[in-house]
């Protein structure tokens, strides 16, 4: 069978009036970057790891990890490649590590950071394969820590990255109080990247896995665009880039909000970016400040996704 060959690029992601907004793919590994690469992604915004580790007895040798990472590299020379370090914890259990105890409440449990402080044998042979996966090629390498709490974790993993020799090294911010506190941990790192499915969980006290919750877990709550809003001011103020990359990124009238709001790259599953894409496009930078300020001011998720609704001129 002959391959089709690739459509043409739709170009970087921009509003109406030529604000860039750098599009980006979250991805779970090598096999999903063609779809990104098909969407028109301008790299990976979010590449979740924990697939290497989950379901298996021993831990990824060094090789197959350098070669998982160095696939999704390769196919960006231009790009940035987003990574996050592994987010496991008692909710995702690892085979090869002791379960970090008996947690009743897994979700503010030692996941994601805190576990692997707890082991750091398992970070350093994950950032040592970034770095040589990263090796020799012209991609930016970009890497980011999961369910980071407060200035502390985020300055030890900065020095965890810069003794294993990637330069770019960023925090998410998907705990309530790393986005009160933002400017600290944009002091000791170089991007914020926001998880919008785990702040609204935690902002809301709202489980992600109880479907009966789904009114509270909801980025469109006030608080939780309060906290992306503070979140992204503080990393202006401090001259860093801060993205979106969870679900929110991939509801196109939000999208045009979190612009509004001031994050400055948005990172989704590669079939959104298309409709997101022409949202931004119909859309001036103003437009979306108007309908970010129109959704905080309302007092439920609801009236603020009508309110961002009603302010945006062109169909959402
Ligand atoms: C998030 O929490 O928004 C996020 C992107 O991470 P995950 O969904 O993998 O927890
Ligand atoms: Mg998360």
């Amino acid at each position: 069978r002959r391959r089709r060959p690739p459509a043409a690029s739709p170009g970087p992601g921009a509003t109406k009036d030529g604000h860039p907004v750098p599009l980006l793919a979250n991805i779970g590994g090598p096999q999903d970057v063609r779809a990104a690469l098909e969407a028109g992604a301008e790299g990976i915004g979010l590449y979740r790891t924990e697939f290497l580790f989950l379901d298996r007895a021993d831990p990824p040798s060094q090789a197959e990890q350098q070669a998982a990472y160095r696939a999704v590299l390769e196919a960006f020379p231009q790009g940035r490649v987003v990574v996050r370090t592994l987010d496991a914890g008692a909710d995702k259990p690892l085979g090869f590590l002791p379960p970090p105890g008996d947690e009743p409440n897994p979700a503010l449990g030692e996941r994601g950071l805190r576990m692997l402080r707890r082991h750091p044998q398992v970070l350093e042979a994950q950032l040592g394969a970034l770095a040589r996966a990263a090796a020799g090629l012209s991609a930016r390498l970009e890497v980011m820590a999961p369910m980071v709490t407060d200035a502390e974790e985020a300055r030890a993993f900065a020095a965890a990255c810069t003794a294993a020799g990637i330069e770019h090294a960023g925090v998410m911010v998907e705990v309530p109080a790393a986005a009160l506190r933002a400017g600290d941990l944009a002091a000791e790192v170089e991007f914020l990247s926001i998880g919008t499915n785990d702040l609204a969980q935690y902002t809301c006290a709202a489980d992600r896995q109880l479907g009966a919750l789904a009114h509270l877990q909801d980025p469109w709550q006030p608080a939780v665009l309060d906290l992306v809003a503070l979140t992204a001011a503080a990393a202006a103020d401090a001259g860093r880039g801060c993205g979106v990359c969870g679900e929110a990124a991939a509801d196109p009238l939000l999208a045009c909000v979190l612009v509004g709001l001031g994050v400055t790259s948005l990172s989704m599953s590669a079939s959104a970016l298309p409709a997101v894409r022409a949202a931004l496009a119909r859309h001036t930078l103003a437009e979306c400040r108007s309908a970010a300020a129109a959704a905080r001011a309302a007092r439920s998720a609801g009236r603020a996704r009508a309110a961002a609704r009603a302010h945006l001129p062109a169909p959402v």
